[in-house]
């Protein structure tokens, strides 16, 4: 009997799971050590499907770091009271930038297999049936 337990696209994107079974992790714990690994752990997706796959990610990570200066620069300029200090907003967006820096690193490369790889889609059997594969190679 398959165990086709699907799993939800929030739970992938916010757990970094892979993008086509939902299952295996796609980085080492931890958001300081951005490792990540080079195969899915249960449908052996190769991560970086060819070479230069992840140069897209370096732009939804651009992407990501406008939106996150934009706001900050925002939340600078109502928490000081309309301050018009340049100084204090480049230390305020300066310092946000470098401790984001490790989250949009690994999330920009989930939203790339997420949403922007259109030849890769969730399959919710994928995960038994390479396990499946695995084991009659091994017998
Ligand atoms: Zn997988």
């Amino acid at each position: 009997m398959e165990n086709k337990e699907e799993v939800g696209q929030w739970y992938a994107l916010v757990h970094a799971k892979c993008a086509r079974c939902r299952k295996g992790r796609m980085f080492e714990p931890g958001l300081i050590r951005q490792k990540m690994f080079i195969r899915c752990e249960y449908c052996d997706l190769f991560y970086e499907r060819h070479p230069g796959y992840f140069y897209v990610a370096m732009y939804v990570s651009y992407a990501m770091n406008v939106i996150e200066v934009i706001a900050v620069g925002i939340a600078t300029f109502f928490f000081s009271g309309g301050s018009e200090n340049i100084w204090l907003y480049l230390a305020v967006i300066s310092t946000f930038t470098v401790l984001l820096a490790p989250f949009n690193f690994r999330y920009s490369r989930v939203l790339h297999m997420h949403f922007l790889d259109p030849g890769l889609k969730y399959q919710p059997g994928i995960a038994e049936q390479s396990h499946r594969i695995k084991n009659q190679k091994v017998a």
